[in-house]
């Protein structure tokens, strides 16, 4: 470049995610149009053909079988790359109207996906099993066959088909309006927020950001406007999650699932077992957590820890990070473990697969989402420059390098559950702050980085595990009735007594908690709360074999990744790692490297 103007156009270019390769055009896109358009009848066309393919399954009708079940799998993996689309259209431009307009259009489009798949779920439950197997045994669909078999054994437990189709319509105007409705008040929400002499009017969302803030008055007016603003919802919000509760409650009596847990751990493809162990194995590590907090209340002036303290910052740095040398980093950084890794994160940078410029028209917040079709992903960020930003940048490069390694399978291989999702992401944070770690500059680096691991872990050991025993403790009681406003506070400082032990002072609890955290309204996703601890230890684990066998385990790190799609998460931990997730040991070990940062802590801030 022959002046610095076109080096800074440049350098703002490569801020800027190209989606003009994917659809030309934005929202207004003639090819993003043609292409919903076609699922659309893709869409109607595959119900027609159901309805003509024959009742049963024999050696004559299985070919025809196999062909719909291969262009459903085809459909899956369109429709989500529509959607993909349609969020990252809305990203760029949160004020981009059409890009909302094709969100409605999606609804219709997964309705009618869910229902196709409800009716080959119904299918799959009549079918003799020597007649099943025989289908999926060879060909193509064996390659699925994890997903295909899941998918009946799962219909095997659920109601006949005409009350599950039922209950699925009534639950859009029912079930999933009490999550709509939450969602709706939580987003009107507003407060008069005092900083600098000023009062602002602002969101919940910005609220929340406060309580990271390094000044503790801010962090504790935070909290307080917080609880005031849900204080003024609370009696509603009870009713909500009373409401929320009770049909979830009806819906798996009538299923017959006899623990609220069974529908998480379903969709997490883990035993229960597991989940104890994980729990236990938390419970057991929180008190060498406690000099932590020690330490860190020294630091900090603090002669209490409240609930408004959890993220306290400690430390700092002065260094910025530009983007071209957060592209710098991570791709040297992750070359140490693996040249594929880093080579992939380049071309990322190299595409423009990253959305990563400061713009006010942004929506907030960070996500990976893929293009399977195509076989590419796109990242979408704001990048400041910070510390912060550069591992949300290797995080979310976690994420496309694991679509990336699953970019030749079956779109039905590469379906991970939740828990397992974070996997490649959390892995990339570690690689990434471990190497930041050892080069930094000085005490005051060394313990930000330091607490930013710890404080995680703090988060999702205690805070996490609350929730846990919240929604557990609330499911048990919800039985028996409606619980009041004042009932729900006492289960949550229960709760929060359990899993914080000594490290939450006993004026710091939150006993609204419940109505303040959205993730209790999810009807899509229940218990989500588990899979965050989870893919946290689970990565560490993973992690921790890396930092011991070096780069040779590069390619069994590949090799586990590629197979979070196609098994239950304790046959990828025993073909992997040679662990059993359902038995303590793996989780104790896990709980410890994560804390075993805790004695260099204490040291450094004294
Ligand atoms: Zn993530």
């Amino acid at each position: 470049m022959s002046n610095g103007l076109d080096k800074e156009a440049v350098a703002n270019l490569a801020m800027k995610w190209n989606l003009e390769s994917i659809f030309p055009g934005g929202s207004a896109s003639a090819e993003y149009n043609a292409f919903r358009d076609k699922l659309k009848a893709d869409l109607a066309a595959a119900h027609k053909s159901f309805d003509d393919l024959p009742k049963e399954l024999s050696s004559s009708s299985r070919d025809a079988y196999r062909t719909f079940i291969l262009e459903f799998q085809r459909i899956a993996s369109h429709v989500e790359c529509a959607y993909s689309m349609a969020d990252c259209l809305t990203a760029q431009d949160v004020k981009d109207s059409k890009a909302l307009d094709i969100f409605q259009e999606m609804d219709v489009l997964v309705s009618e996906y869910n229902n196709l798949e409800t009716r080959l779920e119904a299918f799959g439950k009549k079918q003799d099993d020597n007649e099943w197997a025989a289908l999926i045994e060879d060909g193509e669909l064996s390659r699925v066959r994890f997903y295909l078999d899941e998918l009946r054994r799962n219909a095997r437990n659920k109601m006949d088909e005409e009350f599950e189709s039922f209950a699925n319509e009534l639950a859009v105007n029912g079930y999933h309006a009490w999550n709509r409705l939450y969602d709706k008040m939580a987003g009107d929400l507003k407060v008069d927020f005092v900083e600098d002499g000023k009062t602002t009017e602002i969101s919940l969302g910005q609220l929340a950001s406060k309580m990271d803030s390094p000044d503790r008055s801010i962090r504790q007016q935070a909290f307080e406007k917080l609880e005031g603003a849900w204080e003024t919802r609370a009696d509603y919000v009870t009713m909500i999650l009373n409401s929320l509760g009770g049909f979830r409650l009806t819906l798996y009596k009538h299923r017959k699932w006899d623990s609220p847990l069974y529908e998480p751990l379903v969709m997490g493809r883990m035993k229960r077992e597991t989940l104890d162990a994980m729990w236990r194995a938390v419970a057991k590590g929180v008190s060498k957590l406690v000099p932590y907090i020690e330490a860190k209340k020294k630091l900090l002036g603090m002669d209490k820890f409240m609930w408004y303290d959890q993220t306290a910052p400690v430390g700092k740095s002065d260094r910025t990070v530009s983007f071209a040398d957060a592209r710098k980093l991570i791709v040297k950084h992750l070359g140490g473990f693996s040249d594929e890794m880093a080579k992939f994160s380049d071309t990322a940078f190299e595409k423009r697969w990253i959305e990563a410029e400061n713009r006010s028209d942004k929506a907030a917040g960070g996500f990976c989402t893929g293009f399977g079709p195509i076989k590419e992903s796109r990242i979408f960020m704001t990048y400041l420059d910070t510390f912060g930003d550069l591992m949300t940048l290797a995080h979310e490069l976690g994420h496309a390098y694991h679509h990336n390694v699953l970019r030749e399978d079956p779109y039905f291989a590469g379906m991970y559950p939740m828990n397992l999702a974070e996997t490649a992401s959390i892995f990339n944070e570690l690689l990434v702050t471990d190497a930041a770690l050892s080069q930094a500059a000085d005490q005051d680096e060394k313990l930000m980085l330091l607490d930013q691991k710890l404080s995680r872990a703090h988060v999702l050991f205690c805070n996490l595990h609350a929730r846990f025993i919240f929604d557990s403790t609330f499911y048990a009681e919800r039985k028996d009735g409606v619980i009041p406003r004042k009932r729900l506070e006492e289960l949550m400082v229960q709760a929060q007594k359990e899993a914080f032990g000594d490290t939450l002072d006993s004026d710091g609890y939150y006993p609204l908690f419940w109505a303040s955290k959205l993730h209790f309204f999810l009807t899509g996703i229940p218990f989500y709360n588990f899979p965050y601890t989870f893919g946290f230890l689970f990565a560490g684990g993973v992690y921790d074999r890396a930092k011991k066998e070096g780069a040779a385990f590069a390619s069994k790190y590949r090799n586990l990744l590629h197979d979070t799609g196609s098994m239950t998460t304790e046959e990828l931990g025993q073909k992997h790692l040679g662990v059993d997730l359902t038995k303590d040991g793996f989780w104790e070990a896990a709980v410890d490297r994560m804390l075993e940062d805790v004695e260099q802590f204490v040291e450094l801030a004294r």
